[in-house]
C-alpha cells in the first residue's frame, strides 16, 4: 500500500481520506519518512536550499497569536525594535549570500506595515536584488495595491502563513479573520509572487486540523510550505504546552511530502528542540 500511495504522490494523483488515514497511523516511521523521500527525490532530486530572514522589525504586534512572543497581549521579554535601517539589512544580506543562501526575506511583525516601513522594504528589495539574492518578504495582511508596490519594487517572493486550519483558528488567534490571511495569499499569488504559506504544528491542533490545513494550502496553491514546531515561550498562552515527539514532527513533514508532494516544503521554526536539525531546511 505505502508504494502505491508513492506511486500515486509521484504522479499527482489525490490520496483518498482511507489512504491518508493509513500514512497517520501506520506503525513504522522511518518506512513512512523513506517512503517520503522517494517523492522528494522524484520532484527535486537530491537537491536542497537554503533561505534566510532578517527580523526587520521586532515587537508591539497588536495580534494575539498565542505561540508568538512578538504579540503585544503578552509579557515575553524579547528585543523589540522598530524598523531597522536598510544598511543594516544591506549587510546581513551580503554576508548570508556568502554562506549559499538564495533567498533572503525581510520579516516584520505587526498585522500589516506602515507606509513608511512599506517604503523602506521597496528600497531594501533593491539593495538585496543588486547583491544577487531573491528578495522576499513576510509583512502580515496586505491589500493588493500594497502587494503591487512591491512587485513594482521587484519583490519575488510573499511569505505569508496560514498557521492552522481555518476550524482551528480561533484557539491561535481572536485578533482577525482567516479569511483575511487566505485573502491576502490570493492575491499575492494572483499577482505573481512565488507563494511561501504554512504553519505550525503542537499548538493543539490534533491530524485533522493537519490534514485541513495541508489541503486549503494545496487548494491555493503556494508554491512553498514551511512547517515550524512549537517551543513555547514563556508568558504566552502556550508557554506550558508540551514539545512534539521527534516521531510525531518527522511524520508531519512525511505525511505533508505525500499531500503536497512537487511543493518546496521548509523545515523552519522549532527544529533544535524536535531534533530536526539534521533534515534539510527543504526536504
Ligand atoms: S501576526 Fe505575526 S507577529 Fe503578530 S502575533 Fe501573530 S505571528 Fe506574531
Amino acid at each position: 500500500m505505502l508504494n502505491n500511495l508513492v506511486e500515486k504522490a509521484i504522479n499527482k494523483i489525490s490520496l483518498r481520506d482511507d489512504e491518508i488515514d493509513f500514512l497517520i497511523t501506520h506503525p513504522n516511521i522511518e518506512e513512512l519518512c523513506k517512503a517520503a523521500l522517494k517523492i522528494k527525490e522524484n520532484f527535486f532530486g537530491n537537491r536542497i536550499e537554503f533561505c534566510s530572514i532578517i527580523n526587520a522589525k521586532s515587537g508591539k504586534c497588536p495580534e494575539d497569536c498565542k505561540f508568538c512572543a512578538q504579540s503585544v497581549h503578552y509579557k515575553t521579554n524579547i528585543k523589540e525594535y522598530p524598523f531597522i535601517n536598510i544598511e543594516r539589512i544591506e549587510h546581513v544580506a551580503n554576508k548570508l549570500k556568502s554562506s549559499g543562501v538564495k533567498r533572503f526575506s525581510i520579516v516584520t511583525s505587526g498585522k500589516g506595515p506602515t507606509k513608511s516601513d512599506l517604503s523602506k522594504v521597496e528600497k531594501a528589495v533593491s539593495r538585496i536584488t543588486e547583491l544577487g539574492l531573491i528578495p522576499d518578504a513576510s509583512l502580515g495582511i496586505l491589500n493588493k495595491d500594497d502587494l503591487l508596490k512591491l512587485k513594482k519594487a521587484g519583490l519575488k517572493g510573499f511569505h505569508h502563513n496560514l498557521e492552522v486550519s481555518k476550524s482551528f483558528f480561533k484557539n491561535i488567534c481572536t485578533t482577525h479573520e482567516y479569511e483575511e490571511d487566505v485573502e491576502t495569499i490570493k492575491t499575492a499569488l494572483q499577482l505573481g509572487f512565488y507563494v511561501c504559506s504554512g504553519g505550525i504544528f503542537g499548538v493543539g491542533e490534533n491530524w485533522e486540523h493537519r490534514i485541513e490545513l495541508a489541503l486549503t494550502l494545496k487548494e491555493l496553491g503556494v508554491h512553498s510550505i514551511p512547517l515550524n514546531f512549537l517551543t513555547p515561550i514563556k508568558g504566552t498562552p502556550l508557554e506550558n504546552m508540551p514539545i512534539l515527539k521527534e516521531e510525531e514532527a518527522l511524520r508531519i513533514i512525511a505525511v505533508y511530502r505525500f499531500l503536497l508532494p512537487d511543493k518546496h516544503i521548509r523545515i523552519c521554526g522549532g527544529r533544535h528542540p524536535h531534533n530536526l536539525v539534521s533534515i534539510p531546511t527543504t526536504v
